[in-house]
């Protein structure tokens, strides 16, 4: 499948009902969710996926239609729902499981395809969610507001993961206080590719 056929498909699904500004929901423009998968499938990456803060599962989905299985977590079983629905229609080989980042466990290692919190209501919300990519994966792919990058590398570093790529993309928003400006705005972020490395796994 085609990153534009894929971006199709997943213009179909749906997003939050009514989305909760403290849990920074919101749906990753399907473009950029297409390019993570299908470079995520080019990189041979694609085998057991896990989508930590899956919201309404475009990432999971996405990996499931490219030849995944693919976990999803939330903390918010709304969202669940929604991911769930939108999976069966996809038939998509997805699950879907409610609980905080910091609880998920998993029996193997695999792959992290994330779009966290930002942290714009809480400074640094996407730590615990890189945390636990590091605990779980082998590779992982995540989208952070631009300027991570430091942020990113240094935890990568003490986890004996590296970064491997960085893309840069510009992505509506939208507004969720100001009735009077623009309904979207456009915000930068960064989408990292991250890797362990195999000497790590020796002494460790
Ligand atoms: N990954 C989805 C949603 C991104 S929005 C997508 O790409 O479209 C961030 C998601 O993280 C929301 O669904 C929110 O409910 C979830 N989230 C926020 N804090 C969380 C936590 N502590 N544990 C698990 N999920 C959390």
């Amino acid at each position: 499948m085609k990153k534009r056929e894929l971006e199709i498909i997943l213009e179909s699904l749906r997003g939050f009902e009514s989305p909760k500004i403290k849990l920074e929901q919101y749906v990753t423009p399907p473009s950029l969710a297409a390019f993570i998968i299908v470079n995520a499938r080019l990189n041979d990456d694609l085998n057991t996926v896990f989508d930590l803060g899956c919201g309404t599962g475009i990432l999971a989905i996405a990996a499931s239609l490219l030849g995944a299985y693919s976990v999803g977590f939330d903390v918010d079983p709304e969202a669940l729902k929604i991911a769930r629905k939108n999976a069966a229609e996809m038939n998509a080989d997805a699950d879907f499981v409610c609980t905080d980042v910091k609880d998920v466990k998993i029996k193997k290692r695999g792959t992290v395809i994330m779009n966290p919190p930002f942290g714009i209501q809480r400074r640094h919300a996407d730590r615990p969610f890189l945390q636990k990519a590091f605990e779980i994966s082998n590779v992982i792919y995540t989208i952070h507001s631009a300027g991570s990058s430091k942020f990113v590398e240094k935890m990568a570093e003490e986890c004996g993961f590296r970064v491997t790529h960085i893309w840069k993309f510009s992505i509506p928003l939208r507004k969720t206080y100001s009735f009077h400006e623009k309904a979207f705005k456009y915000i930068p972020v960064e989408v990292f590719r991250i890797e362990k490395y195999e000497s790590c796994n020796a002494g460790r």
